[in-house]
């Protein structure tokens, strides 16, 4: 049995719509469907789901908006006038859209919350009288009858008992369609997760039903080994581990939501990312690690921009007990919680996610750090990047430092820290942002295009 999952430009419209049911169609073993909120058509498109927000923010705000229903409403008349779907479905829809700032919720977290959710909880609605009409008998689920549960309302993980829940959930010949995005806390209020989170839903059901393959379908070929925005020819990747993407979507590999693939891991179900518009193509085959052999040191080379940096200088840092605790501490009480932390004999570098910090905290932060521990530099360092360069096959070849030090050094390209994982499947840098496509670029060159010797393994070293 597969779970899929449509992402929302795969769910726009009715001719997307009706590629998505061709799929389904095309496959029995497609027994579980999960679909986003209609997304963008056109690049100037707005997504249902903003379009949610923007109600939910217009009843918080006390300002008018039925324009702005009649807008979301739009988006599933035309979906559903591609199909003979029975009035009711898009009467129900509508009533619903109108009924939300009706319904009561503890505060307006949890409401918007459940504006939110509405863009994928309707669109299931709708996908399944689509797919009956089209001749597939399907059944819509909601995530409260197959117990979905959630912590918190914006930004929600799973809770365990949510795996037991969907256990005992039967079901027969027709598809089953669920909504993605969201579940329910305990006390019965729905709960979205982070954006782009159907793909969690996708991956909780994988793992839930104890599925055979994860298909999650998106509007992109396959993953490939660079961002083809800076290398337009990268390769697509055929074959992957859990662990290379992990790595690689830390630094930016945004195929599908880099949480969702925590439930496919834990059920070792595993994932293939493939193209709606181009279904018969391969796409990526994401696996467990005991499932893939590796033919070559890099499998994909990422980089992001999100990233700031501290640095701090002191002598005999080494010999001081207690010098990172406190540090800790000073995270700890302004909630930040860091990325890195590479050190050498007499200095520390902590490498920060950007978008958790605001100047304010910063300034605080920086200052306290400067009066605790007296350290001689004290550097904020707002430009930083990182590249990663992942690959399982790293650790059967030696030399692969090397090969990503050469390009970056023969272009200029000053490297600020290097730091190999211990599970040795990756090598991060940290760079300029300035630097950081074109080290992507150089690196991927070296390893891709130059000289082929260079991303094969020749013999297996010890592993
Ligand atoms: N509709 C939600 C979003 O736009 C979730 C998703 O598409 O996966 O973030």
């Amino acid at each position: 049995m597969k779970v899929v999952k449509f992402g929302g430009s795969s769910l726009a419209d009715a001719a997307h719509v009706q590629k998505v049911i061709q799929i389904v169609q095309s496959d029995p073993e497609r027994k579980v469907i999960v679909t986003s909120a209609p997304g963008k058509r056109f690049a100037e498109d707005v997504k249902v789901t903003d379009l949610l927000i923007k109600y939910a923010n217009a009843i918080i705000n006390g300002s008018e908006a039925s324009t702005i229903v009649e807008t979301i409403f739009d988006r599933y008349q035309q979906i559903g006038s591609g199909f003979d779907v029975p009035k009711s479905v898009l009467d129900d829809i509508k009533a619903k859209l109108i009924a939300l700032p009706t319904q009561s919720y503890p505060n307006d977290d949890y409401l918007m919350a459940a504006f939110k959710a509405h863009g994928e909880r309707l669109n299931a609605e709708l996908f399944a009288a689509c797919l009956t009409e089209s001749g597939t008998k399907a059944r819509f689920i909601d995530p409260s009858e197959a117990g979905i549960l959630c912590d918190n309302p914006n930004g929600a993980t799973v809770l365990e008992q949510t795996y037991a829940n969907l256990a005992n959930l039967s079901y027969g010949e027709e598809r089953l369609v669920f909504p993605g995005f969201f579940g329910f806390t305990l006390d019965g209020n729905i709960a979205t997760f982070a954006r782009g989170g159907s793909d969690i839903t996708g991956s909780i059901l994988a793992r839930g039903l104890n599925a055979d393959l994860y298909e999650n379908f998106t509007d992109v070929d396959a993953i490939f080994s660079a961002n083809p925005k800076i290398v337009p020819d990268a390769q697509p990747i055929h074959k992957m581990t859990f662990r290379e993407m992990r790595e690689l979507s830390y630094a930016g590999f945004s195929v599908f939501n880099d949480e969702a693939i925590i439930p496919a891991i834990q059920g070792q179900v595993p994932i293939n990312v493939k193209n709606t518009n181009n279904p018969n193509l391969p796409g990526t085959l994401i696996v467990p690690e005991k499932d893939f052999t590796s033919k070559k040191p890099v499998t994909g080379i990422a980089a992001s921009n999100r990233f700031s940096a501290l640095y701090l200088h002191r002598y005999l840092l080494n010999k001081e007990v207690g010098f990172t605790l406190k540090i800790l501490q000073i995270l700890y009480k302004y909630d930040v919680s860091y990325e890195h932390m590479p050190s050498g004999i007499d200095d520390l570098t902590i490498i920060f996610d950007r978008s958790q910090l605001d100047h304010d905290t910063i300034k605080k932060m920086c200052h306290d750090i400067q009066i605790e521990l007296n350290p001689d530099t004290l550097d904020w360092i707002d430009d930083y990047a990182i590249i990663m360069v992942v690959g399982e096959g790293m650790r059967a070849r030696v030399g692969t430092i090397e090969n990503i030090i050469r390009p970056l050094a023969e272009h200029d390209i000053s490297v600020h820290m290097i730091n190999q994982g211990a599970s040795r499947i990756s090598i991060m840098l940290g760079t300029r942002q300035s630097d950081a496509d074109a080290a992507v670029k150089y690196i991927y060159q070296h390893f891709f295009k130059e000289d082929p010797s260079v991303n094969q393994l020749e013999y297996q070293a010890e592993v």
